[in-house]
């Protein structure tokens, strides 16, 4: 078990443990984890049982069909039986058959409406599962943020409509600094455990109405729709500042680690593409890596 700890006030080693216990911000990974990730193949049961559902609803209506016929046949026979009654038997043996045909019917229609409602609410417990599971298809699955593919589509859709109301979106890039020697250093899968933290922590400073996603390797991105750039600075510099003010230890590491991010910020511009925007963000971003890192840099407008 990888287990990096969070240690907010740089003090011993034990003190820090307690006091992010109390916070809640320690981060142990357990194989747990990985067990219930989605897989292309749980979808296609979900949707293959919904089929399955739809089918036997199918199969009910028709055998429904074929009943109500079958009963509208006697019911017609009843008829004949009434009209042609000679003597007052054959007249009440002519009403006791239809109101006997009359019952089975209504039995019947019973069991098929309790079948029915029986269908509709597996239907839309099934509905629910598949609208989980499509929702998972949109995460990266090592961090939970939104993938590429999800966040390629939602940027595109959110700078359309921003186009159309005259209102403008703002995009943070985030880079985890010299992220590569923390794989070097104490290996891959410490590298993943800080990738699960910083997306949380994305996620946590981001707003409702914000889209975090993982935009490649160690490179995230938030989408704000309706913000202006200096509310979108304000967000990322909490990002920042929440990251490089905490130390972090890593379990069997004697020493304290550092984690910082750099960040870039733009705003889009009337009937920016998410290219364009994406590349004003991106040279943000290059301008905090190359002007000593761990810093916000924002575009001009
Ligand atoms: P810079 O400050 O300039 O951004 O330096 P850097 O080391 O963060 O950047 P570089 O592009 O040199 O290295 C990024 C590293 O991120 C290399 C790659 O192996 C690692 N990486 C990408 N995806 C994952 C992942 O899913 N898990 C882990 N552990 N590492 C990853
Ligand atoms: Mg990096
Ligand atoms: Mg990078």
């Amino acid at each position: 078990m990888i287990q990096i700890v969070h240690e907010p006030f740089a003090l011993t080693r034990n003190l820090a443990v307690i006091a992010l216990t109390l916070i809640g911000a320690t981060i142990v990974v357990t194989e747990k984890s990985n067990a219930s990730r989605f897989t292309p193949a749980k979808l296609a049961i979900v949707k293959g049982r919904l089929d399955d559902e739809i089918s036997a609803i199918i199969d009910l209506l028709q055998g429904y069909a074929e009943r109500n016929q079958k009963f509208a046949d006697s019911v017609l026979r009843g008829s004949d039986e009434l009209a042609k009654a000679s003597t007052p038997d054959r007249l009440r043996s002519a009403i006791e058959f239809l109101i006997s045909e009359n019952q089975k019917m209504l039995k019947e229609t019973e069991a098929y409406q309790a079948s029915l409602r029986n269908s509709r609410d597996q239907i839309s417990k099934l509905r629910f599962e598949l609208a989980e599971k499509q929702a998972e298809t949109q995460k990266d699955t090592l961090t939970s943020a939104y993938n590429r593919r999800y966040f390629d589509a939602k940027l595109t859709n959110i700078l359309a409509d921003a186009n159309r109301r005259a209102s403008a979106v703002s995009l943070i890039l985030a880079d985890l600094d010299h992220f590569k020697s923390i794989n070097d250093e104490h290996g891959h899968l410490v590298g993943d455990e800080v990738l699960k933290m910083f997306a949380d922590q994305m996620q946590k400073h981001a707003r409702a109405e914000d889209t975090v996603a993982r935009f490649g390797g160690e490179e995230f991105a938030v989408i704000l729709p309706h913000t202006s750039v200096e509310t979108a600075v304000a967000i990322a510099e909490k990002m920042r500042r929440w990251l490089h003010g905490n130390n972090w230890k890593i379990a069997g590491k004697p020493q304290a680690q550092k984690i910082t991010a750099s960040f870039g910020v733009a705003q889009s511009r009337p009937n920016d593409t998410p290219a364009e925007l994406i590349s004003r963000a991106d040279s943000c971003l290059y301008a905090s890596k190359s002007s000593g890192r761990n810093r916000v840099t924002p575009g001009g407008v």
